[in-house]
Protein backbone atom coordinates (compact mmCIF):
# COMPACT_ATOMS: atom_id res chain seq x y z
CA UNK A 1 0.00 0.00 0.00
CA UNK A 2 0.97 3.33 -0.69
CA UNK A 3 2.15 5.94 2.07
CA UNK A 4 -1.05 7.95 2.01
CA UNK A 5 -3.37 4.78 2.60
CA UNK A 6 -1.26 3.53 5.09
CA UNK A 7 -1.83 7.25 6.90
CA UNK A 8 -5.52 7.55 5.89
CA UNK A 9 -6.33 3.94 7.55
CA UNK A 10 -3.87 4.28 10.76
CA UNK A 11 -5.75 7.61 11.48
CA UNK A 12 -9.37 5.70 10.86
CA UNK A 13 -7.91 2.73 12.74
CA UNK A 14 -6.68 5.60 15.50
CA UNK A 15 -10.51 7.21 15.99
CA UNK A 16 -12.67 3.92 16.32
CA UNK A 17 -10.45 1.67 18.71
CA UNK A 18 -7.89 3.69 20.38
CA UNK A 19 -10.79 5.67 22.73
CA UNK A 20 -11.34 1.87 23.97
CA UNK A 21 -8.47 2.15 26.10
CA UNK A 22 -9.44 5.24 27.54
CA UNK A 23 -7.57 7.37 30.29
CA UNK A 24 -6.04 4.34 31.99
CA UNK A 25 -3.74 3.91 29.01
CA UNK A 26 -3.37 7.91 28.68
CA UNK A 27 -6.10 8.32 25.93
CA UNK A 28 -7.10 12.24 26.76
CA UNK A 29 -10.83 12.18 27.64
CA UNK A 30 -11.41 15.62 26.91
CA UNK A 31 -12.89 15.77 22.95
CA UNK A 32 -10.21 18.44 21.59
CA UNK A 33 -7.09 16.41 22.73
CA UNK A 34 -8.24 13.00 22.25
CA UNK A 35 -8.98 13.93 18.46
CA UNK A 36 -5.90 15.70 17.95
CA UNK A 37 -4.24 13.20 19.88
CA UNK A 38 -5.87 9.94 17.95
CA UNK A 39 -5.26 11.53 14.50
CA UNK A 40 -1.52 12.31 14.97
CA UNK A 41 -0.58 9.25 16.99
CA UNK A 42 -2.87 7.55 13.79
CA UNK A 43 -0.53 9.24 11.36
CA UNK A 44 2.68 8.82 13.08
CA UNK A 45 1.99 4.68 13.77
CA UNK A 46 0.85 4.04 10.11
CA UNK A 47 4.12 5.67 8.78
CA UNK A 48 6.61 4.04 11.23
CA UNK A 49 6.87 0.66 9.96
CA UNK A 50 7.78 1.66 6.12
CA UNK A 51 11.01 4.22 7.52
CA UNK A 52 12.74 0.91 6.92
CA UNK A 53 12.81 1.94 3.30
CA UNK A 54 14.51 5.09 2.26
CA UNK A 55 12.02 6.70 -0.20
CA UNK A 56 9.24 5.69 1.69
CA UNK A 57 6.88 8.93 2.95
CA UNK A 58 7.59 7.71 6.41
CA UNK A 59 11.57 7.82 5.86
CA UNK A 60 11.21 11.30 4.19
CA UNK A 61 9.49 12.58 6.95
CA UNK A 62 11.81 10.95 9.72
CA UNK A 63 14.43 12.22 7.91
CA UNK A 64 13.12 15.97 7.58
CA UNK A 65 12.47 15.58 11.84
CA UNK A 66 15.79 14.48 12.49
CA UNK A 67 17.38 17.00 10.08
CA UNK A 68 15.40 19.70 11.89
CA UNK A 69 16.21 18.40 15.35
CA UNK A 70 19.98 18.51 14.41
CA UNK A 71 20.01 21.83 12.96
CA UNK A 72 17.86 22.94 16.37
CA UNK A 73 20.44 21.24 18.11
CA UNK A 74 23.59 22.87 16.59
CA UNK A 75 22.23 26.34 16.88
CA UNK A 76 21.21 26.04 20.36
CA UNK A 77 24.66 24.81 21.49
CA UNK A 78 26.31 27.76 19.00
CA UNK A 79 24.15 30.69 21.07
CA UNK A 80 24.72 28.50 24.15
CA UNK A 81 28.58 28.95 23.63
CA UNK A 82 28.60 32.74 22.41
CA UNK A 83 26.39 34.41 25.34
CA UNK A 84 27.74 31.57 27.62
CA UNK A 85 24.28 29.84 28.18
CA UNK A 86 22.55 27.08 28.68
CA UNK A 87 19.90 26.38 26.90
CA UNK A 88 20.24 23.47 25.44
CA UNK A 89 21.06 22.03 28.81
CA UNK A 90 17.57 23.99 30.44
CA UNK A 91 15.66 22.12 27.30
CA UNK A 92 16.95 18.38 27.88
CA UNK A 93 16.61 19.01 31.32
CA UNK A 94 12.73 19.39 30.39
CA UNK A 95 12.51 15.65 29.31
CA UNK A 96 12.78 13.00 31.72
CA UNK A 97 14.78 9.99 31.98
CA UNK A 98 11.44 7.63 31.20
CA UNK A 99 10.49 9.90 28.03
CA UNK A 100 14.49 9.93 26.67
CA UNK A 101 14.74 5.94 27.32
CA UNK A 102 11.00 5.79 25.18
CA UNK A 103 12.68 7.37 22.35
CA UNK A 104 15.64 5.61 22.57
CA UNK A 105 13.42 2.42 22.19
CA UNK A 106 11.72 3.89 19.12
CA UNK A 107 14.23 5.13 17.41
CA UNK A 108 16.58 1.42 18.11
CA UNK A 109 13.52 -0.40 16.36
CA UNK A 110 12.92 1.96 13.56
CA UNK A 111 17.22 1.55 13.09
CA UNK A 112 17.04 -2.04 13.34
CA UNK A 113 13.94 -2.20 10.98
CA UNK A 114 16.11 -0.09 8.31
CA UNK A 115 19.40 -2.68 8.95
CA UNK A 116 16.95 -5.74 8.44
CA UNK A 117 14.88 -4.41 5.37
CA UNK A 118 11.57 -3.70 3.45
CA UNK A 119 9.58 -6.02 5.60
CA UNK A 120 11.98 -7.24 7.85
CA UNK A 121 11.94 -6.40 11.44
CA UNK A 122 9.83 -3.04 12.05
CA UNK A 123 6.87 -5.07 10.18
CA UNK A 124 6.87 -7.53 13.17
CA UNK A 125 4.57 -7.80 15.94
CA UNK A 126 8.05 -8.01 18.40
CA UNK A 127 8.37 -4.04 16.64
CA UNK A 128 4.99 -2.84 17.02
CA UNK A 129 5.36 -4.08 21.04
CA UNK A 130 8.59 -2.02 21.26
CA UNK A 131 7.12 1.40 19.35
CA UNK A 132 4.00 1.21 21.34
CA UNK A 133 5.91 0.77 24.95
CA UNK A 134 8.67 2.79 24.00
CA UNK A 135 6.03 6.44 22.78
CA UNK A 136 4.43 5.03 25.77
CA UNK A 137 7.31 6.23 27.97
CA UNK A 138 7.45 9.41 25.53
CA UNK A 139 4.18 10.70 24.93
CA UNK A 140 1.50 8.77 26.46
CA UNK A 141 -1.43 10.74 25.51
CA UNK A 142 -0.94 9.09 21.62
CA UNK A 143 0.91 5.72 22.82
CA UNK A 144 -2.47 4.00 22.11
CA UNK A 145 -3.13 5.89 18.92
CA UNK A 146 0.52 4.75 17.51
CA UNK A 147 0.13 1.40 18.51
CA UNK A 148 -3.08 1.02 16.62
CA UNK A 149 -1.48 2.88 13.75
CA UNK A 150 1.22 0.80 13.50
CA UNK A 151 -0.96 -2.74 14.10
CA UNK A 152 -3.41 -1.00 10.94
CA UNK A 153 0.01 -0.51 8.66
CA UNK A 154 1.28 -4.74 9.37
CA UNK A 155 -2.34 -5.46 8.74
CA UNK A 156 -2.78 -3.91 5.60
CA UNK A 157 0.66 -5.07 4.53
CA UNK A 158 -0.94 -8.90 4.85
CA UNK A 159 -3.28 -7.88 2.04
CA UNK A 160 -1.19 -7.44 -0.76
CA UNK A 161 1.30 -10.04 -2.60
CA UNK A 162 4.51 -9.30 -0.48
CA UNK A 163 2.77 -9.65 2.74
CA UNK A 164 4.96 -9.08 6.20
CA UNK A 165 6.70 -11.16 8.21
CA UNK A 166 5.35 -10.90 11.98
CA UNK A 167 7.02 -13.62 13.21
CA UNK A 168 10.60 -12.09 11.97
CA UNK A 169 13.00 -13.73 11.98
CA UNK A 170 11.13 -16.85 11.37
CA UNK A 171 8.86 -18.68 9.02
CA UNK A 172 7.61 -17.11 5.77
CA UNK A 173 5.82 -14.06 5.40
CA UNK A 174 2.23 -13.98 5.87
CA UNK A 175 0.84 -12.60 2.93
CA UNK A 176 -3.25 -12.90 1.99
CA UNK A 177 -2.34 -11.91 -1.74
CA UNK A 178 -5.37 -9.81 -2.36
CA UNK A 179 -4.53 -5.97 -3.18
CA UNK A 180 -2.00 -4.27 -4.86
CA UNK A 181 -0.17 -1.08 -4.05
CA UNK A 182 -1.25 1.52 -6.25
CA UNK A 183 -3.59 -0.29 -7.75
CA UNK A 184 -7.50 0.32 -7.42
CA UNK A 185 -7.70 -1.04 -4.50
CA UNK A 186 -5.00 0.82 -2.93
CA UNK A 187 -7.31 4.15 -4.06
CA UNK A 188 -10.45 2.83 -2.52
CA UNK A 189 -9.06 1.99 0.88
CA UNK A 190 -7.20 5.58 0.86
CA UNK A 191 -10.58 7.48 -0.01
CA UNK A 192 -12.99 4.88 2.70
CA UNK A 193 -9.81 5.82 5.35
CA UNK A 194 -10.21 9.74 4.31
CA UNK A 195 -13.88 9.80 4.43
CA UNK A 196 -13.92 7.39 7.84
CA UNK A 197 -11.79 9.61 9.92
CA UNK A 198 -13.30 12.75 8.45
CA UNK A 199 -16.71 11.59 9.79
CA UNK A 200 -15.27 10.57 13.41
CA UNK A 201 -13.31 13.52 13.77
CA UNK A 202 -16.50 15.44 12.69
CA UNK A 203 -18.71 13.20 14.91
CA UNK A 204 -16.57 13.37 17.71
CA UNK A 205 -16.43 17.39 17.75
CA UNK A 206 -20.12 17.48 17.14
CA UNK A 207 -19.54 19.80 14.05
CA UNK A 208 -22.32 17.10 12.65
CA UNK A 209 -25.09 15.00 13.84
CA UNK A 210 -24.91 11.14 13.64
CA UNK A 211 -23.14 9.02 11.40
CA UNK A 212 -26.59 9.41 9.10
CA UNK A 213 -24.64 12.25 7.05
CA UNK A 214 -21.79 10.61 5.74
CA UNK A 215 -22.87 12.33 2.49
CA UNK A 216 -22.05 15.67 3.81
CA UNK A 217 -18.61 14.90 5.39
CA UNK A 218 -17.16 11.92 4.92
CA UNK A 219 -17.48 12.09 1.10
CA UNK A 220 -16.12 15.36 0.03
CA UNK A 221 -13.48 15.24 2.39
CA UNK A 222 -12.54 12.22 0.69
CA UNK A 223 -13.03 13.89 -2.71
CA UNK A 224 -10.85 16.76 -1.62
CA UNK A 225 -8.35 14.02 -0.95
CA UNK A 226 -7.75 12.11 -3.97
CA UNK A 227 -4.93 15.10 -5.75
CA UNK A 228 -3.03 14.18 -2.86
ZN1 LIG B 1 4.82 -1.62 5.17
Amino acid sequence: MTGKTHIAIGVASALAVAPLAGAPLGVPTDVVPQAIALVLGGMVGGMLPDTDTPSSMGARGTRRVWAALAVMTAALLMVDHVRGSDLALTLASGFSYEQLAGLAIVVATCAVGRASGHRGFSHSLVALALVGYGVWMLCRPIAVAVAVGYASHLALDLTNKRGAKLLWPWGRPLCLGLFESGRLADWTLFVLGVAAAALMVATRLQLIGPMSTLPSVGMPAAVMALPW
